[in-house]
């Protein structure tokens, strides 16, 4: 346990109806016991009162009465660090927060560090690294589906997963070791073949949690998306319509610049970050807005292309590179101008698409002018990077850089052990490279190697000599 108390406020700094400072430690509830005056006649002392119950009162500082407020009591383990804590919900004025709080630090809390009282969660053993990441990821969350990914790993879906995942890379390690103690009483006959389908398994597990790790990535930081399409196609009014502003100017004359922006735009729960939009927003230069060779850098970064197509022209050869670029990606054709004539028709982008070689291209037919055919982008959109929105619930996705890595080296070691078993190389060499993909996904779960592993094989395998 950590030995001082610490404090902050918990909500954000800014006006609102309610503020919270939270403190957390020993001596939680004799610092609350000193700055709370319940205002009855007999003073209530909070340090008396039962856990997980709420008390009005005012925070004073002597005699200078700070604020009106409702203080919660949670005695540990049952609390968010497990220690005992008082949560003060005081009002919401960035001055009155600032001042409750400077009084507790006055009654002996030290200010807590950043992400102290989730680094106290899992120092006391409440929660894993992976769940006190997924805090963070919580607050930071930009849409719902980050929001839901973060809050599942919260709850332990990706330790539940990777805790079995080392249960049964253990037992293996335990039971080549002990073999290799005691071989008199067992045996490691046909082992390695019965060894390497686990093995396979297990490489297939961590191979599909780093598919959906991509996925994440996708899920917390955006999809990121290149708008391109010939001059004057409309790629400038999508644009305003999926940032829903009025920024860029819309022209007949086409520019270009060299800066590149990024535009975050919420599209039906999902984030899309347009890349390079600077190129589309700046149209003063009679230029080429995105020029073929400006187009394909930023395509190779892009996660997803629109690319928009003019149905009130021709398509001509600017379409046609455009389509080329096509094939390497991600990406949905956007006939735009719908609400003009028909010059080229769905048809007729079909055809031209297929003979450039990109099938299974969903066209989507729009009116940017009209707002009209985004909700079924939206749609496509989730479709094809969550493959709509059901599948994401049985789902696990480590979108955490630092696990990802974890799982990556885990990988390779799985990797090695499968090389090993082929290789027809002695049992302790499988035991090495097991043991390495055991810590690493320990790793995920901020557990260092330790008495666990000891305890595992002495326990299960010991024969008792
Ligand atoms: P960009 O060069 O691809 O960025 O194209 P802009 O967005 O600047 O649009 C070029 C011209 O086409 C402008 O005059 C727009 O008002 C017009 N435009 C864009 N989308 C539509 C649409 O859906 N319908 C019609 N009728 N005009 C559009």
């Amino acid at each position: 346990m950590n030995s001082d108390t610490i404090a902050a406020v918990s909500t954000a700094m800014s006006p609102a109806g309610i503020g919270i400072v939270r403190i957390s430690g020993a001596e939680a509830f004799e610092i609350a016991d000193q700055i709370y005056d319940s205002g009855t006649k007999k003073k209530k002392k909070l340090s008396e009162q039962p856990s997980h119950t709420i008390h009005y009162g005012f925070i004073v500082d002597g005699a200078e009465v700070i604020d009106e407020v409702l203080v919660m009591l949670l005695r540990g383990p049952r609390s968010y660090t497990a220690e005992d804590t008082v949560e003060i919900n005081c009002h919401g004025g960035v001055f009155a927060v600032r001042r409750v709080l400077e009084t507790v630090l006055k009654h002996g809390a030290r200010a807590a560090e950043p992400g102290e009282f989730t680094k106290r969660a899992f120092l006391n053993g409440r929660i894993d690294l992976s769940q006190a990441e997924a805090v963070m990821d919580v607050i930071e969350a930009q849409n719902e589906y980050a929001l839901r990914s973060s809050v599942k790993q919260l709850k332990g879906a990706v330790q539940e997963r990777i805790k079995a995942l080392r249960a049964g890379i253990l037992y293996e390690i335990a039971h080549i070791e002990s073999a290799l103690d005691d071989p008199e009483h067992i045996s490691l006959e046909g082992y390695p073949e019965e060894l390497g389908e686990k093995n396979e398994g297990w490489k297939k597990e961590v191979e599909t949690l780093l598919r959906n790790s991509e996925d994440g990535k996708i899920m917390t930081e955006g999809i990121r998306t290149v708008i391109l399409g010939k001059p004057n196609a409309g790629k400038s009014s999508l644009l305003n319509v999926l940032t829903g502003e009025e920024r860029a100017i819309v022209t007949d004359i086409a520019g270009t610049t060299r800066d590149t922006l990024e535009e975050k735009v919420n599209l039906g729960g999902v984030t899309l970050v347009l890349v390079d939009t600077a190129g589309i927003r700046q149209t003063e230069d009679v230029v080429e807005k995105i020029g073929v060779k400006r187009s394909r850098e930023s395509v190779r970064d892009a996660d997803l292309i629109l690319y928009v197509a003019d149905s009130s022209t021709r398509l001509d050869e600017n379409d046609q590179e455009i389509m080329e670029l096509l094939k390497e990606k991600k990406a949905l054709v956007l006939l735009n101008k719908t609400d003009l004539e028909a010059v080229t028709t769905e048809e007729s982008l079909v055809e031209k698409l297929r003979e450039a070689g990109v099938d299974r291209t969903e066209i989507i037919p729009i009116s940017a002018l009209e707002n009209k055919g985004l909700e079924r982008l939206s749609e496509k959109v989730k479709e094809m990077f969550f493959g709509g929105e059901l599948s994401f619930n049985d789902q696990v996705y480590i979108t955490n850089a630092r696990q990802k890595q974890a799982l990556l080296e885990a990988h390779r070691s799985l990797i090695q052990v499968g090389e090993s078993i082929e290789a027809g190389m002695p049992e302790d060499f499988f035991s090495i490279d097991l043991m390495s993909a055991y810590e690493a996904l320990g790793r995920i779960l901020g557990e260092s190697l330790g008495e666990d592993l000891v305890n595992e094989i002495f326990s299960k395998f010991c024969t008792g000599k």
